[in-house]
């Protein structure tokens, strides 16, 4: 196995124009990985690039680095739009994985129980990709192709995740299901976030649900039908099995397809009811 840790970006771009390489960052999904298939020949282990470690706030929008760990998106000064991406962050693992993992690292993972996609689909989150070709960046949508597939291209690494200033708006939650509180696999996952008015009607909101298919999905139709409405603790009432079409759960170890449904329904009335009590 060939092993690189480039001292900076331009170093990691370089080795990746000339061959492929698997990346490494946290490591906390790579190496359970390389339990189940062969260690890969190429290995560049990315952790100790700084320049992509920093959260910023900036003019046109909030840049969260391929770096940045759980723990730091945890301790970064964020506005309200980020609560469910915080709560989320808290519910990775154990703290020792908060301390290690990257955000970045779990959307590149593309597994359909990342917890991080969720809440970054919310704030339509865009992914910014970077090669010594130049730099593009795709709607996170757009990345995830599916389980453990997205669109970075072998010569791409990920340098950071853009989140749009006109999604940094308004109250937002999370909330997760597993079989257990701490220290497991989500069964439903539910991330919202509602920008309220002066009149108490629900000017924009953005609802999404992980774990129940392939790829985590927006709820568009739920969020047209809320939209407009004067926001309550009892919104939930308005959320029907119509509103989970797209979902397309599987039966495994952990649930059924029937509670999976079931339970998202629930996640997502308690969601909405949250965020239609909670105060602009
Ligand atoms: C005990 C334990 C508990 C866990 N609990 C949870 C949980 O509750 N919820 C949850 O969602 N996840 C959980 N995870 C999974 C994991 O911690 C997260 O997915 C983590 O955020 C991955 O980040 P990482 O930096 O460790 O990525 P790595 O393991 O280093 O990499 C993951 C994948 O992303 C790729 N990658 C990483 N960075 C880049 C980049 N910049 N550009 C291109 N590709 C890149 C790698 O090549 C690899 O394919 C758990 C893992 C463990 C071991």
């Amino acid at each position: 196995m060939t092993y690189a840790q480039p001292k900076n970006l331009d170093e990691a771009l370089g080795l990746l124009a000339e061959e492929s390489w698997s990346i490494l960052a946290g490591g906390t999904d790579f190496y359970p990985s390389v339990l189940e298939r062969p260690m890969p020949s190429r290995v560049m282990d990315i952790h100790a690039l700084e320049e992509l470690r920093p959260i910023s706030v900036e003019d046109s929008h909030v840049r969260i680095g391929a770096g940045a760990t759980w723990s730091d998106l945890i301790d970064a000064q964020l506005p309200p739009a980020f609560d469910a991406l915080k709560l989320a962050a808290a519910e990775v693992g154990s703290v020792q994985i908060q301390n290690r993992a990257t955000v970045v690292g779990n959307l590149c993972n593309a597994s359909p129980a990342a917890d991080g996609v969720p809440p970054l689909l919310i704030l339509d989150a865009a992914v910014e990709l970077v090669s010594h070709a130049g730099i593009r960046t795709l709607p996170l949508q757009e990345f995830t192709l599916g389980n453990r597939r997205t669109a970075r291209a072998s010569n791409e690494m990920v340098s950071g995740l853009l989140v749009p200033q006109q999604s940094v708006q308004g109250q937002s939650t999370f909330l997760k299901l597993g079989a257990r509180k701490y220290l497991v696999i989500s069964i439903s996952m539910v991330a919202g976030r509602m920008v309220i008015d002066h009149k108490g009607v629900i000017e924009d909101v953005a609802l999404s649900v992980g774990s129940c298919s392939l790829v985590a999905q927006r709820l568009t139709d739920l969020e047209a039908a809320l939209t407009g409405q004067v926001a309550s603790k009892d919104l939930g009432s308005l959320v029907s099995t119509r509103h989970l079409e797209s979902l397309a759960p599987i039966d495994d170890v952990r649930s059924t397809i029937a509670y999976r449904m079931d339970a998202s329904l629930e996640l997502i009335r308690r969601c909405v009811n949250t965020l239609g009590s909670t105060p602009a």
